[in-house]
């Protein structure tokens, strides 16, 4: 067809001009000091080690801090990754440091610096500050980079232009633009070392994830196109290594599986390992671990104690700047080549166990804080800055006893994501209604709190409050039986309770974390506690009519339930049909600064379930926050009693007239 054949055209005059710019630039590299012609002859023999080391996903936790909660936090932060790379410097005088993309989003500093107070052409990001002073060798770009669209990422890269940015390259092979078919960025960069006293290249090729064109259609449709992993290696590494490279490091911003390959595959670093021409793997995108024995077992040709993947060193050194990878290649000049005779593949995590078991954290780098100061600052301020307002007291604490405006919120505002994905990408599910599961997660587990947001302005530290854990959204379609059965599981947060007994009785069950009591808006339903788990949910209907077994419903989550968190019965990762990049806790601070202001009728009053009446002869008691009967009867529940405070004040004991 015509049409074909001129995108086929345009597709190879891509790759023609793709390869001049790289040939351009291993020139730029190359120039005056590895010509061919003037390089010393190196002896039959000569053995010389250097080491890649790596970071993946630092998301921009440049310091120990979370600003979702304004606290200090050791567990990430590449200040204390810095440690490490400065360690494993020492180890390794010759040495690359490589960067596994995910890098620019990921924190509300990121936030603050794309759309709160967008960067200007001439000052450079927090995170390529820290990585510029810390000497980066090459970085590439991962799927986050494109959450704030291609300009701000093209300003901040200085891709196409002069402004500010990273003092080292960023290379990307499997994306081209569509106004030249050139890839978005350089393919792949050559790096020339001199490492005792003898010249090595060492070429570094990227990739990241081709799902980016659903993830961020809003920016990427018309704009670029992208090519699978490996075809993509398939057709660079071959030109990379024609330009007389001596090793070939591939940056995937992916993970490992050996599902079947599709060019759409998102973790396809297991066949980027059999493309010939590539002898290490950094990979990242999945939040994991490689090697460390435990990730990847009983997964065919990949070893994860040694760390080797069709017998390539490959490493994942976690996310958030909590490890580091390390993969030492020891080369011998031989045939007029080098080869790598011995690899070993390492993981270095900023945490560890001291001798009584306690978990100790490497220092951070202290020339590393004062270098954003103004940035730290200028986000704490934001994030305690109010992105909309509430009219009503937003809390936890009877979100296991009636439905809350709590949990009426986090689904309100999953469900109009969702709409809006599935009218955009998803037009075949168009006539599925859409529900959403939400779970109160604070409910002062072992003292640790609850939810309390205060009428008036609701900061982002507020949701952060709301939704504890940094989840991403995801949807699953399933069955009116898998709905029933998701409940039931639900409903095993309580107790049974014997309506004949006359002794006080505990609703709550101990042994069930309130953060998978899902409570699912969109449909209405009732759960009969004096009935045994499994057959509790009553009345549920949709519309006013019973939901039957064989429906079809698109229920929102996030990605822990839908990949089998928490247990639930037919939902194993096989159901889910979206997987956004999107957090749950910023889908809701979209909402918000959307909604503007939070009414209490249309907001904080759904009530959509309940328990069925029972007289019971007894008292049901549970334990909440303190002295809050009053809260109880704002959100419109009027079945439960306080019967009495504890000594300390920090929790009251109520009573559940389930009569009511
Ligand atoms: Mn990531
Ligand atoms: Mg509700």
């Amino acid at each position: 067809m015509f049409g074909n054949k001129k995108s086929n055209q345009r597709r190879f005059a891509g790759v023609i001009s793709g390869l001049g710019i790289s040939l351009l630039a291993a020139l730029l590299v190359a120039c005056g000091s590895d010509d061919d012609s003037s390089t010393p002859a190196i002896s039959e023999g000569k053995q010389v080690t250097f080491a890649v080391i790596a970071t993946s996903d630092l998301h921009t936790n440049v310091l120990s801090y979370d600003y979702y909660k304004t606290v200090a936090d050791p567990t990430l932060g590449l200040e204390r990754t810095a440690t490490l790379i400065t360690k494993a410097r020492s180890e390794y005088p010759n040495h690359v440091l490589l960067d596994n993309g995910d890098t620019i989003q990921g924190t509300v500093l990121s936030d603050y610096q794309a759309t709160v107070a967008p960067i200007k052409c001439e000052d450079t990001l927090a995170q390529y500050k820290v990585m510029n002073y810390l000497k980066y060798d090459v970085g590439t770009i991962g799927n986050h980079e494109f959450n704030y669209g291609l300009p701000f990422l093209n300003q901040v890269t200085h891709n196409g232009n002069n402004c500010k940015g990273p003092n080292f390259p960023l290379v990307l092979a499997n994306v081209y633009r569509v106004s030249d078919g050139k890839t978005l960025f350089p393919p792949y960069t050559i790096l020339t070392r001199e490492f005792d006293g003898v010249t090595v290249k060492i070429g570094v090729i990227g990739f990241t994830p081709p799902p980016i064109m659903q993830w961020d259609k809003k920016h990427l449709e018309g704009q670029v196109t992208v090519q699978g992993v490996k075809e993509s290696a398939e057709q660079w590494v071959p030109q990379l290594r024609a330009e007389g490279v001596d090793v070939v490091i591939a940056l995937v911003h992916g993970g490992l599986s050996n599902a079947a390959y599709t060019s759409t595959m998102e973790n396809a670093a297991y066949y980027a390992a059999q493309v010939p021409g590539i002898d290490a793997l950094i990979m990242g995108h999945s939040h994991s671990y490689f090697p460390d024995g435990k990730n990847y077992a009983n997964m065919a040709n990949v070893d994860n104690v040694k760390g080797t993947i069709f017998g390539k060193p490959a490493v994942m050194p976690g996310f958030w700047g909590n490890a580091l990878g390390v993969i030492r290649l020891d080369l011998e000049y031989g045939k007029g080549a080098w080869q790598i005779k011995q690899s070993k593949a390492e993981l270095r995590l900023t945490s560890s166990k001291d001798a009584s078991g306690a978990t100790v954290y490497v220092s951070p780098d202290p020339n590393i804080a004062p270098l954003v100061t103004q940035e730290h600052q200028d986000t704490i301020k934001y994030v305690n800055t109010p992105v909309g307002t509430s009219e009503f007291r937003i809390t936890s604490f009877f979100s296991t006893t009636g439905d809350t405006a709590a949990m009426q919120l986090i689904n309100a505002a999953q469900i109009d994501y969702v709409k809006t994905f599935v009218q955009n990408n998803l037009p075949q599910y168009s006539s599925l209604p859409i529900l959403s599961a939400a779970a109160p997660f604070k409910m002062n587990f072992g003292g640790s709190g609850f939810t309390d947001i205060p009428a008036g302005g609701i900061a982002i530290k507020n949701i952060a409050d709301l939704y504890l854990y940094p989840n991403t959204l995801q949807a699953v379609k399933i069955s009116g039986e898998t709905l029933k059965g998701w409940l039931e599981k639900s409903a095993q947060q309580f107790n049974t309770i014997d309506p004949a007994k006359a002794d006080d009785q505990s609703l709550i069950s101990s042994s069930f974390p309130s953060y998978n009591f899902d409570v699912i808006d969109g449909v209405t339903y009732q759960i009969d506690v004096t009935k045994p788990a499994g057959s509790r949910i009553v009345n549920l209907s949709y519309n006013s009519q019973p939901v039957l077994p064989t429906q079809e419903w698109i229920v929102v989550t996030n990605n822990y339930r839908a990949s089998g968190g928490g247990g639930f019965p037919g939902l194993d990762g096989k159901s889910i049909i979206i997987e956004s990049p999107d957090t749950n806790r910023d889908i809701i601070v979209s909402y918000v600064k959307k909604v503007g202001t939070l009414k209490r009728a249309k907001d904080g009053a759904d009530r959509n379930w309940s328990f069925v009446p029972v007289a019971v002869a007894g008292k049901v008691t549970f334990e909440s926050a303190y002295d809050a009967e009053a809260v109880a009867r704002d959100e419109g529940i009027t079945n439960v009693f306080k019967d009495s405070d504890k000594a300390d004040k920090s929790v009251s004991f109520y009573r559940l007239q389930l009569a009511k």
